[in-house]
């Protein structure tokens, strides 16, 4: 008996084995849920293949987040394999090389990293909404955004607005029974870490900050988290942010 039996969920964002929605994957199919993953483009291929390694093989529907269409196109592509939705993972983060750079990222550069790292959170609720069951919960991923970091840029600032569309979806889908709710991960090697400029700078702090200490190779307590909230668990809880972190966070230095 698993605490997600007969829950049929839909999880973007696998890319590799290393990514964080491939363990949250993992453990949502061990502790009993029916997944349905997306990908795009050329990334399609290499989900496909990652995919065959779960416990289950799982379906790969196409979804870009920032093409209209595949949003259009979503439920119905779904649908082909499930005929409803208990949970939607929100696992995406993008932003152009120039983002990194605070002071001369352009606006082009930071609008792309708003809409599919921000934005995005929106889009793909608004996607999943028809096919979602009563007491629904949409989980995200953020990197904690109170804070001004020493690398991150742009994308801090994504995931600030990131974290604040999460509390008015939870304002306006609350109603419909649907929980949304982010976990705050510390720093993990994934290949959207790799493509931060300065990404070392976490790898040798984090650890040694963290009071439970820190293991950046270790998706599973974030993916962890994130199956709890998808579960009837937290059946009171929205517009939420659970930090898996080590305890970073709540530390003064
Ligand atoms: P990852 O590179 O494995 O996953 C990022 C995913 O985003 C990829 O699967 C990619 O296909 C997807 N993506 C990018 N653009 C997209 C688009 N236009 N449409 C649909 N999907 C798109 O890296 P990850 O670290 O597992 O990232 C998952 C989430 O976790 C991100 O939101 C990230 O910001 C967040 N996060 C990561 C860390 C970390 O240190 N790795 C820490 C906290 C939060």
């Amino acid at each position: 008996m698993g605490i997600l039996d007969g829950k049929r969920l839909l999880i973007t964002g696998v890319l590799t084995d290393a990514s964080i929605a491939f363990r949250v994957a993992q453990v949502a199919q061990q502790e009993g849920a029916t997944v349905v993953l997306t990908s795009f483009g050329r990334q399609m291929r290499i989900t496909q293949a990652i995919a065959r390694r779960l416990p289950q093989p799982a379906p790969v529907v196409q979804l870009d987040v920032s093409d209209q269409e595949d949003l259009d196109a979503l439920a119905e592509r779904v649908r082909e394999h499930v005929d409803g939705l208990d949970g939607v993972l929100h696992s995406i983060g993008f932003a152009p090389q120039g983002a990194f750079d605070f002071m001369a990222a352009s606006w082009e550069d930071v609008s792309a990293a708003l809409q599919i790292s921000s934005y995005s959170l929106k889009s793909l609720a608004v996607a999943a909404r028809p096919l979602m069951a009563e007491r629904g919960s949409v989980v995200g991923l953020t990197f904690d955004a109170s804070f001004a970091w020493p690398v991150y840029d742009w994308m801090g600032v994504a995931k600030a607005a990131f974290e604040s569309v999460a509390r008015y979806l939870a304002r306006d889908l609350g109603p419909e029974g649907t929980r949304v709710n982010l976990v705050s991960a510390g720093p993990l090697r994934t290949m959207a870490a790799k493509s931060i400029p300065g990404f070392e700078a976490f790898e040798n702090s984090w650890p040694e900050r963290a009071p439970l200490g820190w293991d950046l190779a270790d998706t599973e307590p974030a993916a962890r988290a994130c199956v709890a909230l998808l579960s009837d668990w937290f059946p009171a809880t929205t517009g939420e942010i659970v930090h898996v972190d080590g305890g970073v966070h709540a530390m003064g230095s």
